[in-house]
């Protein structure tokens, strides 16, 4: 495919760019080494200052923002203006935290005064998804350029104008040249990055093929990462919850960014008394959804971001069924231009089915019937993923025990899985490792140094 701009919703290309040349890519890394000496040495007011004029920059000019996301990968514009205007709470967030997050530690030992300081590593190599093409990039760095450290972005092959215009954002913001920079590459050329000594440490959000890959080339040259991977959540509806409303929750959780979304809801674990019920309007409420143009704002479903992904996620509910699992709406691929699939629900899908360990990235959910919560929490866990959970219950010792027996990085009771500046962000098991956001995430990239003075 190489590097391209390819709207989802036409099938047209619009925009093709040429990889890094070696000595483009070496041009980048001497400003990006040479721009971090600088950049260590500036003080937080000033990054805050910057910061908070990308905000600015972000609120103004949200809607063509949004534009470019969905004309790159297909979100709904509503959705994508919502995003840009996301990015800017995070730079909000880290300017005006940031310092805080990052002041010494004073601790008491025998020395007359010990304290930790935190300090940047140096360039940190992003490697990012086109999902949520700005906030991803976003998260990543406004506590990245806070902290003192300079970014560097291998953004998805299929989004390098956001890529493109998330560079300029920075450097519009007063960011130096080189403390930001976006570099036009293909996946094969990031073990390189990793293998030369200016880069000091990765991170990755998208799929565990390419953080296997990531993490385990880091790993060899000793450097520190952070692996933001897939996830398949669950939703557990327990007897004590209003269901319409958790019904609603439920689709709005499910088709998110047209289903394209790490923390997703993916597997509804419902209980068997309420079970039909929940069925029957969660299937009916995703019919309804409107599939169609994301540019218009009637649309809740737009196309998924590439052909392939869309052959992807057809195969697996073609093996789903296979396998024994039921079909109840959707599962069909719509004729014509356009990566459009259509809401689907599937049931009774078998535990020996590949699938049920598998993420449907896509507006497609799985329904499971369970007789109590220790069987909801047990099937919560049957899984290779640990990213985020969603309970809906009104009984407080059901909240306690999903709070302590699911096994994700994050659980909410009563609420959507949502990523939050000010809450850590990450999972556990194949969900990867780290966390990003709030002043744990800010403390992922420095060096936790320790003085001690006698
Ligand atoms: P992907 O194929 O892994 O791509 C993500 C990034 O990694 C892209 O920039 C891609 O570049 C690059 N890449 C792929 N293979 C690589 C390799 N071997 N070495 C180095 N870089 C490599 O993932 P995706 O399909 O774009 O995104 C979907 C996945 O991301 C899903 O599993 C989703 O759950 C996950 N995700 C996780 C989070 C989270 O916060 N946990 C958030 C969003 C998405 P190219 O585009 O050039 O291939």
């Amino acid at each position: 495919m190489g590097i391209a701009s390819i709207n989802p919703a036409t099938g047209q290309t619009f925009a093709t760019f040429q990889p890094l040349s070696a000595d483009e890519m070496e041009k980048k890394l001497a400003l990006a080494h040479h721009a971090f000496h600088a950049h260590r040495k500036s003080c937080f007011s000033q990054r805050a200052h910057a910061l908070l004029r990308a905000a600015e920059i972000l609120e103004n000019e949200s809607q063509r923002f949004g534009a470019l996301m969905t004309s790159e990968m297909g979100k709904t514009l509503s959705s994508a203006v919502a995003e840009a205007k996301k990015c800017a709470t995070a730079c909000r967030y880290y300017a005006e935290n940031g310092e805080r997050h990052l002041a010494d530690e004073v601790i008491s030992s025998s020395a007359s005064r010990s304290f930790v300081r935190y300090q940047p590593l140096g360039p940190v190599l992003a490697v990012m998804p086109w999902n949520f093409p700005f906030w991803q990039v976003f998260r990543f760095a406004a506590p990245a350029l806070m902290a003192g450290n300079v970014g560097l972005l291998k953004h998805a092959s299929n989004v390098p104008q956001c890529a493109l215009a998330i560079e300029e954002i920075f450097t519009r913001a007063g960011f130096e040249e080189g403390i930001f920079q976006t570099l036009l590459i293909e996946a094969h050329q990031v073990d390189t990055l990793l293998d030369d000594g200016r880069i000091a440490a990765a991170t990755l959000t998208g799929s565990e093929p390419a953080g296997r890959s990531v993490a385990s080339r880091a790993g060899r040259n000793i450097k520190k990462t952070v692996l933001e991977l897939g996830g398949s959540d669950p939703f557990l509806v327990l007897p004590s919850t209003d269901l319409d409303s958790t019904v609603k929750a439920a689709v709005g959780a499910r088709t998110i960014n047209n289903g394209q979304s790490c923390i997703a809801a993916k597997r509804f674990i419902v209980e068997e008394t309420i079970y039909d019920e929940f069925e029957n309007k969660f299937t009916a409420t995703m019919k309804a959804l409107q599939l169609g143009d994301p540019m218009d704002p009637a649309t809740d479903i737009g196309p998924l971001a590439t052909a392939k992904i869309r052959e992807e996620l057809h195969d697996q509910v073609l093996r789903a069924k296979k396998t024994g699992a039921k079909v109840l709406i959707g599962g069909e691929m719509p004729a014509g231009p356009g990566n459009y699939y259509p809401p689907t629900v599937l049931s009774d899908i078998p535990r020996d089915s590949p699938v049920f360990y598998e993420e449907l990235f896509g507006p497609v959910a799985m329904l499971f019937r369970v007789c109590n919560l220790d069987e909801a929490i047990e099937l919560a866990n049957d899984s290779p993923f640990g990213l985020g959970s969603s309970v809906w219950t009104n009984d407080a010792d059901e909240m306690e025990a999903c709070i302590n027996g699911i096994e994700a990085g994050q659980v909410f009771i009563n609420g959507q899985v949502a990523s939050d500046p000010r809450l850590p962000f990450g999972g556990v098991k194949r969900s990867g490792f780290g966390r990003e956001l709030s002043a744990i995430g800010i403390r992922e990239f420095v060096n936790v140094k320790t003085v001690w003075c006698k």
